[in-house]
């Protein structure tokens, strides 16, 4: 006996027919019966081979499509490798049939034991055109992968050697290589994994996600055995699992271990997509025959950016028709509160902080309600996992992969769920560089401050400048990616797999479930952040009041309607009105002007005066400057606050008439634009930052890059404008 020699136990699963038994015999040099039909092999069996100073134990077990205990064969499968836990296990691939064969590999996978793949019947893939790129496959499932010919006992050497070499490397669990659903089931995955660890904790007999999952999937055999582990709390999670059973089946009209086998054959058909090439292949299904269009290599983008321009075109066209009624609707509400309570403070407080505020933001929510509803359509349909994989090699540009696309789409309506999006990104790198250069993605907010802006200043030309906006807000952030991968974000990335899930009709009940879930959050926003802002800068500018001025003011308006009552006293009914409209015409004239001296006096006036000489080489004045400040509260606001300080309301064309009245010119618009498209992101969003990259130092990153970006930009726009005489 040698002291030295090792043992190692390997088990060699597969589907029945991939060559188990043939790879068995050329492991052991037995000679097992082999048969080219399924079920030949219903019992285990086991065989010795010595290699080098080691001694294995090969096993053969029954071959099976999958490990969800159907069958006595998956049964007897499942329970050996889960339960006499082999050193290793060897899933035999039919490489002439990879997506059938993945199924039960990935499977495996997600066992949290080794595993090895070999790709056997190398030779009938080779004469059907399929080429499998091993590296490739070997990196996103994180596996080792060997190719062998069973037949001709080719590649049983370095099998071998690769059997010895997986079993004795360190063991990664593949935590970041598996399969991972749709984000309502790795909710309820989530929240049942939770509960396992709470109540059984160390007890459990298997890893916990995978407890989850077979729970959720109804697997009686293993949920007997998690319950057991469950002890006296085995009623309360039985009853949150069928409480999320019953949900996912409502949600997907499905059972969910249907839906959860879907989106693994989703996960595979990404996988294959990734690793296969095919020279001459019959594609069959309605699924691959839709991506033969929609993931064309010439076709496939441009029919993507003709979806992503019509859901711009809905977006905002369609929403403009409930936007001018909400915005009546809010202009009827001030109008009544303004009539119902006397002049004063709280009036002031209620009309122009809380209504004017929460209300010039409250008309966007129909666009927003449409665009997600889009992005739900494009999710559920299964869409958008192929525009995700059409934008893999644009995405590349900014050193990151197609999937970290969605949340920067996403991020054209809102930050905040976009950022929140990045959750379904497993390495953490692309993770922080996507939510870095999310902000860049010029968000529905700042639309206004465009509208406003390049409608006063570039008549015909405003939609190309909006549009230019919104390209170099994309512009900036590929540059900014590459700058970041390039330096502190180094690494070119996990490998990943890219699910292409099968398409599916889309159900109305969770679309309109996954576009409440996201709309809720601006919802909140507004309840929270906006409501407080505006508040803070109601007070702001109303204070410190002058009252001697004020009452100076009101003696002055009074006088005014005094001498134009007495006026009109004597005249005719038509002269009678035209002298009474005259009247109302100064009146306003004058409310504006002394409103926007009071607010140069206020704390928010004294303030932007203060920090004006900052903005100065941008060529903002005090006004802009304290807009663009209080644009950090969200920045719809930058549009509400000039309403403000320039005495102009509500109406837009009025504010644009006085913007030109004080001086601003379109260079100075210009730059007061790209400023609002590059500047620190609004307090949502970097909360939103702060939650999801859990670091206060990416965040304080972001804020600081992004707002000396803005500022350096635009001042380059605006002196360089200068120079070449462009006017200021
Ligand atoms: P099992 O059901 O997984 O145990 O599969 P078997 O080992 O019984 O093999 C099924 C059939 O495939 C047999 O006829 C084998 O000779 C054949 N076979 C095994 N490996 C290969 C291979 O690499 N290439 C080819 N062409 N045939 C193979
Ligand atoms: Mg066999």
């Amino acid at each position: 006996m040698d002291a030295q020699r090792k043992h190692l136990t390997v088990a060699l699963a597969g589907n029945p027919n991939s060559g188990k038994t043939t790879t068995f015999n050329n492991l052991t040099g037995t000679r097992q019966k082999v048969g080219n039909w399924p079920g030949v092999t219903v019992e285990k069996k086991e065989g010795k081979v010595q290699y080098k100073n080691y001694d294995l134990t090969i096993v053969d077990l029954p071959g099976t499509y999958s490990i969800t205990a159907f069958s006595i064969e998956e049964i007897v499968a499942r329970d050996f490798i889960m339960d006499e836990k082999p050193d290793l296990v060897v899933a035999v691939i039919d490489s002439s049939n990879l997506d059938r064969s993945l199924y039960l590999a990935t499977q495996l996978r997600e066992l949290d034991t080794r595993v090895l793949f070999v790709l056997n019947m190398e030779d009938l893939a080779k004469a059907r055109g399929i080429h499998i790129d091993a590296k490739k496959l070997g990196d996103l499932l994180r596996v080792p992968v060997v190719f062998t010919v069973g037949n001709k006992n080719k590649g049983t050497d370095a099998l071998l050697e690769k059997i010895i070499e997986a079993a004795e490397a360190e063991f990664i669990p593949p935590r970041d290589r598996r399969v991972r659903y749709n984000q309502d089931f790795e909710a309820g995955i989530t929240t049942i994994r939770e509960m396992l660890l709470a109540v059984a904790g160390e007890k459990l007999p298997y890893n916990p996600r995978w407890c989850a999952i077979k729970l959720i999937e109804n697997d009686t055999v293993i949920r007997e055995r998690v319950l057991k582990a469950a002890g006296e709390d085995a009623p309360r999670i039985d009853e949150e699992v069928e409480r999320w059973r019953g949900r996912l089946a409502d949600m997907y009209d499905e059972e969910p271990e249907i839906v959860m086998t879907e989106e693994r054959h989703g996960f595979i058909a990404g996988v294959v997509r990734e690793t296969v090439r095919t020279s001459a292949e019959k594609r069959v299904d309605l699924s691959r025959n839709i991506d033969l269009v929609l993931t064309n290599r010439f076709l496939g983008l441009p029919v993507f950016f003709f979806f992503v321009w019509a859901m711009f075109r809905l977006t905002f066209n369609l929403g403009e028709i409930p936007m001018s009624l909400i915005e009546s609707g809010v202009g009827l509400v001030s109008q009544g509160v303004s009539a119902a309570l006397p002049e004063g403070l709280f009036r002031s407080l209620l009309v122009d902080g809380v209504i004017g505020g929460v209300g010039s933001v409250v008309i966007f929510l129909p666009n927003i309600l449409i665009l997600f509803f889009c992005i739900a359509l494009f999710e559920d349909t299964g869409y958008m996992a192929r525009a995700a994989f059409l934008m893999d090699r644009v995405m590349h540009l900014l050193g990151l992969h197609g999937k970290s696309f969605i949340p920067l789409l996403m991020g054209f309506g809102c930050n905040v769920p976009a950022i929140m999006a990045t959750r379904t990104l497993e390495s953490e790198r692309d993770r922080v560089l996507t939510i870095l250069v999310n902000p860049f993605m010029s968000c529905s907010a700042r639309l206004p401050v465009y509208v406003l802006l390049a409608g006063a200043f570039f008549g015909a030309r405003a939609g190309n400048v909006i549009f230019g906006l919104y390209l170099a807000g994309i512009v900036i952030a590929v540059l900014s990616g590459r700058l970041f991968s390039k330096t502190i974000l180094k690494g070119g990335g996990a490998p990943f797999v890219m699910e292409l899930p099968p398409y599916r009709m889309p159900m109305a009940k969770s679309l309109l479930i996954h576009m409440w879930d996201r709309s809720k959050l601006f919802l909140k926003k507004m309840g929270g952040v906006i409501l407080a802002g505006s508040l803070i800068i109601w007070a702001l500018s109303t204070f410190p009041r002058d009252i001697p001025a004020l009452h100076a003011h009101k003696a002055n308006v009074a006088q005014i309607e005094a001498a134009a009552e007495e006026r009109a006293a004597g005249l005719g009914e038509e002269e009678k009105a035209a002298v009474l409209a005259g009247k109302d015409a100064k009146i306003e004239v004058l409310e504006r002007e002394y409103a926007a001296k009071a607010n140069s006096r206020s704390y928010l006036g004294m303030l932007g005066q203060a920090i004006s000489p900052v903005f100065a080489p941008l060529g903002f004045d005090w006004r802009q400057s304290v807009a663009v400040l209080t644009g950090f509260v969200a920045k719809e606001v930058v549009v509400s606050t000039m309403g403000v300080l320039y005495g102009a309301g509500e109406g837009g064309e009025q504010l644009g008439e006085e913007l030109k009245a004080r001086g601003m010119r379109p260079l100075g618009a210009l730059s007061l634009m790209v400023f609002v498209l590059l500047y620190m992101p609004c307090v949502a969003v970097i909360a939103a930052i702060r939650r999801e990259t859990n670091s206060w130092r990416w965040t304080f990153f972001s804020i600081g890059y992004s707002t000396a970006l803005a500022w350096v930009v635009a001042a380059v726009i605006y002196q360089g404008g200068r120079l070449l005489g462009m006017g200021g």
